[in-house]
């Protein structure tokens, strides 16, 4: 089998196809800190793509509460077990990739979820973790905790739906390295169902093939961000593209973020695909069940969060999640105010890093009436 270079891993690892990254990778950051599970993005991303018969169960976009909300149910814990116990605590990762623990005859080790997995997609939402006896004090990280985790496809480097397709139906687009499914060529084997860790393959039981996000490709040829990231309440999201590993531009909001400051991990590292969805992860959860989800830099990366407005490049390129719908491709911080350009140097939006405070007397004269916010 050949190899190729995971830099997530830190090592080469075995991949049925040969390495080849695309000129752009699209990539998504999301901050788990400052997502409220509105689901505004999921029914964006449902009204959008998949409002149609045999449609009914897909969710390109969820957002689901950890340690219990699962979609399918329990999809990452069932591939977990089946991989057993991994060292994921260094940066170079010891274990085996998926792809490496293939049964004989097979690309990945994977699993194909039952119809019922897919019947509450919502299931744990808001359910929390940890008991706190009577009289105890809420300490940090809390004893207690819970947080929501939103997913699309991750638009993998190393994709298993596209290696476990025996169609050659999914590929990898050259031009901002979108995975698609080319559905006059799927047959519906749902190989790719069963392949992919993540569960974002779906198969259409009404057209009898299968689908998946389309990483919102007309939007992001036009230079636009996906739905998902444009519509998000929290502006949790930042979607654009991440450059190669021996290419980090600092000027690349999404390279500042994940490969500068290094305070965004991506989903399951050990796994080997390569995802390019990358999370903030939350400070307030214990790190030993974080490094599981996010890999060796987890400790790091909420280190580096709790310091941003230290560092006012990256305080600047934060700033933009949410600012434009555009796609920014370079930033600038400059005199106070983070500048965000379009892929041709066109100026896009600029953000304040601070706000200016005006503090109002508590009582307004024009209206005779005391005031109960006074900023
Ligand atoms: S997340 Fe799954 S569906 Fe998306 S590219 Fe990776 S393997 Fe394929
Ligand atoms: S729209 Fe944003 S804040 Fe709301 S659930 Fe989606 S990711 Fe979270």
């Amino acid at each position: 089998m050949p190899k190729v270079y995971n830099w997530q891993i830190g090592r080469e690892m075995d991949y049925p196809y040969e390495g080849a990254r695309p000129k752009k990778q699209f990539a998504m950051l999301f901050d788990t800190n400052k997502c409220i599970a509105c689901q505004t993005c999921t029914v964006a991303c449902k009204t959008t793509w998949t409002p149609g018969r045999g449609q009914e169960y897909m969710f390109w976009n969820n957002v689901e509460t950890k340690p219990y909300g699962y979609y399918p149910l329990g999809w990452d814990v069932k591939i977990l077990e089946q991989h057993g116990v991994q060292d994921v605590g260094g940066p170079v990762y010891k274990g085996k990739t998926l792809f490496e623990s293939a049964p004989s005859g097979e690309r990945i080790l994977g699993y194909l979820p039952e119809d019922l997995d897919y019947a509450h997609p919502n299931v744990g939402e808001d359910d929390s973790f940890g008991d706190m006896q009577q009289g105890e004090l809420l300490q940090i990280p809390h004893m207690q905790w819970m947080y929501y985790l939103p997913r699309i496809c991750n638009h993998c480097t190393y994709p298993a739906c596209l290696a476990s397709c025996p169609r050659m139906s999914i590929y990898k687009r050259e031009e901002d390295g979108i995975v698609l499914l080319d559905q006059t060529r799927c047959r519906g084997y749902r190989e790719c169902v069963k392949g992919c860790p993540y569960k974002k393959t779906f198969f259409n039981p009404i057209t009898r093939v299968s689908e998946k996000c389309i990483g919102c490709y007309p939007a992001v040829e036009g230079g636009r961000q996906t739905q998902c990231t444009i519509t998000c309440i929290g502006k949790i999201r930042l979607q654009g593209f991440i450059g190669k590993p021996d290419e980090i531009r600092e000027d690349n909001p999404i390279d500042y973020i994940v490969r500068v400051a290094k305070i965004a991990c991506p989903l399951y590292p050990q796994f080997g695909l390569e995802p390019n969805t990358y999370y903030i992860p939350p400070v307030h959860v214990p790190p030993r069940y974080l490094v599981q989800m996010f890999g060796a830099g987890v400790e790091r990366a909420i280190a580096g969060y709790r310091k941003a407005a230290d560092d006012e490049k990256l305080l600047g390129a934060l700033l933009l999640f949410g600012a434009t719908p555009m796609i920014i491709h370079h930033y600038k911080v400059e005199a106070g105010v983070s500048i965000g350009f379009d892929e041709k140097g066109g100026e896009l939006v600029r953000v304040p890093l601070r706000e200016a405070i005006h503090v109002r007397a508590a009582f307004d004269e024009q209206h005779q009436a005391y005031r109960t916010n006074i900023t």
